[in-house]
C-alpha cells in the first residue's frame, strides 16, 4: 500500500459547553448554562496540554487548519481562543498562520459582542447555527435563541469583518411543511453566505426525540417529503451559484471548507477536547492509518489529560479492510466521488477488484455511477440514499 506523503494538520478543537442541551443533540456537550470561568479556564489548560503532548505524533507536520468545534466554542471569551491558538501555533512550530481559522457560533447576545475580538485573533470563517429562521419551528427544536438573534448575529458577522461565513440549516424538523423550509431557505441565500451546510433532522438513540418519537409524540416528516426538501436544496442552492461539494455542503467557488475536506480526503487531524476524535494517516505505527477518540464525559476527559496517562482514550489501529472501505465511502461523500487510479496507487488494485459485487448491486439499484475509467459517485437518488450506499463499504 502506498501513499503520498502528507505533510499538513488539521486541528480540531472540541469545546463542549452549550447553554442548554438541545433535545435531538447526541454530540459530545454539556450544559453550562452561563459558563462559569472557572471551569473554562480548567478546560483551555487541558486543551493547551493535550496540544503540547499530542503535536509530536504529527511530526514536522505544517498546521494548516484550525476548527473550533462544540458544544458552543464562542461561549470561550476571546482570550482564552487566543492562548489555545498560540499554544497550537507553538506546538506545531508554525511558520504561517493557519490557512483557514473556523469557529462555530450561536446566535446568542453574548457571542455576538464577541465577534470583533474573534475576528481580531485571525479567525476568518464563521459557522453559525442558525437552524431555522421560523421562531415555531427554533421552538420545536428546543433551540435557545429566537430568529430575530439570528437575523442580528449575521449582520454583526459582517460588522465584524468575517469573510467566510456559514449557515446551519436543519430540514424535516417536527411539524415543519415544504414551504416553511424553502422559506428558510431563500432567508439563508438572501444573507448571501460563502457556505451552507444543510442536514436532515436525524433522531439519535438516546436523545429526548427519540423517546418522543417512540411515544408518536413528534411530527416528523414522513421520507418523501424529507426526499423533496433535500432535491429542492440541491436545485436551488445550484441555480444560487452554490457549488454542492460534499452531501450536506454547498459553497461558493473557493469557499469550500478546508477543514471538513481533511476528513473526507483522509487527510490528518489532530481532535483535542473532551470527546474529539483524531486521524493519523498511514505510517510507521499504524500501516493503514487509525483513529483517537478522547472520553465523552468531562471529568474522564480531565482525568484524562491532567494524569498525562491517556485512560480512557480509545485507539483504533485500522485494518487494511477498513481503510479500503473508508476510502470509498468518504470520497463518496464529495461531489468528486472516488478517483479510481488513486485508489489503485494506494491499494494495489483497483475499487472493483475488493468492491466490485458491491458496486455491481448499487448501480443495478441507480445509486451509483461509475466513468470508464472506473471512478465513481453516487447518484442523484444515491445522494439521497446515502447511507444505505456506504453501508456496502463499512
Ligand atoms: S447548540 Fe448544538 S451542540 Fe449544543 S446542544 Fe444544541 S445541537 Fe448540541
Amino acid at each position: 500500500m502506498t501513499r503520498a506523503p502528507r505533510d499538513g494538520v488539521g486541528l480540531y478543537v472540541h469545546v463542549p459547553f452549550c447553554e442548554r442541551i438541545c433535545p435531538y443533540c447526541d454530540f459530545a456537550v454539556v450544559a453550562a448554562g452561563h459558563l462559569e470561568p472557572a471551569v473554562e479556564a480548567r478546560y483551555a489548560d487541558a486543551l493547551v496540554r493535550e496540544i503540547e503532548a499530542r503535536a509530536a505524533a504529527f511530526e514536522g507536520a505544517a498546521l494548516e487548519t484550525v476548527y473550533f468545534g462544540g458544544g458552543t466554542p464562542a461561549l470561550f471569551r476571546a482570550d482564552t481562543l487566543r492562548r489555545i491558538l498560540e499554544a497550537a501555533i507553538g506546538a506545531f512550530d508554525a511558520k504561517e498562520p493557519p490557512a483557514e481559522i473556523t469557529l462555530e457560533a450561536n446566535p446568542s447576545t453574548v457571542e455576538l459582542e464577541r465577534l470583533p475580538a474573534f475576528r481580531a485573533l485571525g479567525i476568518d470563517r464563521l459557522s453559525l447555527g442558525v437552524q431555522s429562521f421560523d421562531d415555531r419551528v427554533l421552538k420545536r427544536l428546543g433551540r435557545a435563541h429566537k430568529a430575530a438573534l439570528a437575523r442580528e448575529t449575521l449582520a454583526a458577522a459582517r460588522e465584524a469583518g468575517i469573510e467566510n461565513l456559514s449557515l446551519d440549516l436543519i430540514l424535516a424538523c417536527p411539524g415543519q411543511t415544504f414551504d416553511d423550509f424553502a422559506a428558510d431557505l431563500e432567508e439563508a441565500l438572501a444573507v448571501q453566505p460563502e457556505h451552507l451546510s444543510i442536514y436532515e433532522l436525524t433522531i439519535e438513540e438516546g436523545t429526548p426525540f427519540a423517546l418522543a418519537a417512540a411515544r408518536d409524540q413528534l411530527a416528523l416528516a414522513d421520507e418523501d417529503a424529507a426526499a423533496g426538501m433535500l432535491e429542492h436544496v440541491a436545485e436551488r442552492c445550484r441555480a444560487a451559484g452554490f457549488e454542492r461539494y460534499e452531501i450536506s455542503n454547498y459553497a461558493r467557488r473557493g469557499f469550500a471548507s478546508r477543514h471538513n475536506q481533511r476528513y473526507w480526503a483522509r487527510e490528518p487531524v489532530l481532535g483535542v477536547g473532551m470527546g474529539a476524535w483524531s486521524y493519523e494517516a498511514p505510517g510507521d505505527r499504524h500501516p493503514y492509518g487509525a483513529r483517537r477518540m478522547n472520553p465523552r464525559e468531562l471529568e474522564a476527559y480531565f482525568a484524562s489529560v491532567e494524569a498525562g496517562d491517556d485512560a480512557g482514550v480509545e485507539i483504533e489501529s485500522l485494518s487494511l479492510e477498513q481503510a479500503r472501505g473508508e476510502a470509498v465511502f468518504l470520497a463518496l461523500r464529495r461531489s468528486r466521488g472516488l478517483d479510481a487510479r488513486a485508489f489503485e496507487r494506494e491499494f494495489g488494485g483497483p475499487p472493483r477488484e475488493f468492491h466490485g459485487a458491491a458496486i455491481d448491486r448499487l448501480m443495478a439499484a441507480s445509486l451509483l455511477t461509475e466513468t470508464a475509467s472506473g471512478d465513481l459517485r453516487l447518484s442523484e437518488r444515491g445522494l439521497l440514499l446515502s447511507d444505505t450506499v456506504f453501508a456496502d463499504f463499512v
